[in-house]
């Protein structure tokens, strides 16, 4: 699924850093992370000290590399990036943390999927800002502890459920981001049509925002292939029909499901009825990992109330029914 123009996860191919905003002030929506970072960022400040370490978690595409570099910048320290599946040894992140300069930001993307050997590494580094290192082998090897810089740990997850319990603990700041507003979303491509040198109607950036499922990346990817069809087309100014033209051409409809949403919405409907029915039987189904579905596919149609995840499996709603086409049947939870 990562190909569909819809899919929140990172493309090779999406202008990401192009698109960021750099402070805070500029970053739009996510108001109770902004109040709260701002007050956390200007306490440290005051006080001479490095921020806590800070866990951003939620969806895909929602902003967390973003906030990551927004801290180090107004923190006014260095940032440095990697990801959880990169660092592969206790080796590698050794040399990442000894490399790291006073006040430095480390970015780890992907957080939960350290390796546990990796992991137990972190937990005196973020808690100690040391290092435990083994010398030798058998009889005589011994341990030496190597004292860090100071740094802030950013950690980045899907869901914070994913961490080992130790790890999240050691998180002075967890913040959650929320899915976007359709006027939150529309002042993400209203600034990005600006960047992207685009001239947009206000009904024309709404139009692109409702169909980007909460996503800013979504959107910024959405406003790309709009302006195709636009220069193409010879449009100056993108208005909602416009828009619209281009987004369905793309397959996204009006509420910005793709096919593949559309294909696990009707399995529910025609193959279980309704449902309940488990995620891994709708995975074997859509030939899709169940991880995709999990993380990707279900958490906005939870958002907008197609589904609903219970204990016995996943359930149709009204919504769902009725995006089909089909009249809900009676009882259904709306
Ligand atoms: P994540 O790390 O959560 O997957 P990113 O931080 O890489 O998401 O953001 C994805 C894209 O969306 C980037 O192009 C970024 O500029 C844009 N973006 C994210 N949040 C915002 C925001 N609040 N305002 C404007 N653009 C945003």
């Amino acid at each position: 699924t990562d190909d569909r123009i819809t899919t929140p996860i990172r493309r090779p191919d999406d202008v990401d850093a192009a698109l960021r905003p750099k402070a805070l002030d500029e970053f739009v929506g996510q108001q109770a992370a902004r109040e709260n970072l701002r007050v956390f960022i200007d306490a440290a400040r005051g006080r001479g000290d490095v921020l806590d370490h800070v866990l951003f978690f939620g969806p895909p595409g929602l902003g967390k590399t973003t906030l990551a570099q927004i801290v180090a910048r107004e923190m006014g320290v260095g940032f440095r990036a990697t990801s959880g599946p990169v660092i592969a040894k206790s080796g590698d992140l050794a040399a990442l943390l000894t490399n790291l300069e006073d006040g430095d930001v480390l970015f780890i993307d992907e957080i939960h999927r350290l390796n546990p050997a990796v992991e137990e590494v972190l937990y005196p580094a973020m808690e100690d800002r040391a290092l435990d290192l083994m010398i030798g082998e058998g009889p005589s090897a011994r341990s030496v502890r190597i004292d860090l810089p100071r740094f802030t740990l950013v950690g980045a997850t899907t869901r914070q459920g994913l961490l080992t319990t130790p790890l999240r603990d050691r998180f002075g700041i967890p913040i959650r981001l929320q899915f976007y507003t359709v006027d939150e979303l529309t002042r993400v491509v209203t600034r990005a049509a600006g960047l992207l040198d685009l001239g947009i109607a206000k009904d024309g950036a709404t139009e692109v925002a409702r169909r980007a499922r909460g996503t800013p990346r979504i959107a910024g990817r959405l406003l790309r292939r709009v302006r195709d069809f636009a220069n193409v087309a010879g449009v100056e100014i993108v208005d909602a029909r416009t828009a619209d033209a281009a987004l369905n051409r793309l397959e996204v409809d009006a509420k910005g499901l793709d096919a593949m949403d559309r294909r696990y919405l009707t399995m529910i409907a025609d193959v279980y009825r309704g449902g309940p029915v488990g995620v891994e039987t709708l995975a074997a189904g859509l030939s899709e990992p169940r991880d995709t579905i999990e993380e990707v596919i279900e958490p906005y149609l939870i958002q907008i109330g197609m589904i609903a995840r219970t204990a016995r499996g996943r359930c149709l709603n009204a919504g769902g029914w009725k995006h089909l086409g089909f009249e809900p049947p009676a009882g259904v939870q709306d």
